[in-house]
């Protein structure tokens, strides 16, 4: 057997939790970038995309529903107006927070637009009743966490975080 150190192909199986290199090779492995919650919606297109993104997901396909980010009462950061007889909603993201990320460091928690849209629609699975606000709160979080595989921590605003 002749020397082989030409064109030698090294298979790296990134799903083996022992990963063996032959002596004398640097093997620089870059993950691939984690996808993370959207924070803000870029324009109504996207805000469109994760809309019927998630009516797929959590089965409101058969509602008719608008989102818009437009102005709203101080204080809420996204609200639904449900019509369960017409099965249509609408869904207002403030735009006095949303569009002015220098509000956000007041908050407890993080800003993330995509759990509000989350959080907006299960109400409309759960209720809209105050005593289902907990549950709603929780399933919205709980499904960011497992779609991004994010600890509960995550939604810790991250400027009170700093501060600790
Ligand atoms: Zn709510």
């Amino acid at each position: 057997m002749g020397k082989q150190t030409t064109n030698e192909v090294i298979t790296i199986d990134l799903n083996s939790p022992i990963i063996t290199v032959p002596a004398g090779i640097d093997v620089k492995i870059i993950p691939r970038k984690q996808p993370e919650p959207k924070i803000t919606f870029a324009d109504q297109g996207e805000l469109n995309a994760y809309l019927a993104d998630y009516q797929r997901l959590l089965f409101l396909e058969d509602w008719i529903i608008r989102a818009q980010v437009k102005d709203a009462e101080d204080g809420v950061a996204a609200s639904i107006c449900p019509e369960p007889a017409l099965n249509r909603a609408e869904i207002t993201i403030n735009a006095k927070y949303h569009n002015y990320p220098e509000t956000w460091s007041q908050r407890i928690t993080r800003y993330c637009v995509e759990q509000f849209l989350v959080h907006e629609l299960l109400h409309l699975q759960i209720g809209c009743e105050p005593g289902q606000e907990q549950l709603v709160e929780k399933m919205s979080k709980s499904i960011i966490m497992i779609r991004y595989s994010l600890p509960f921590s995550w939604f810790k605003n991250p400027a009170e975080v700093r501060n600790e």
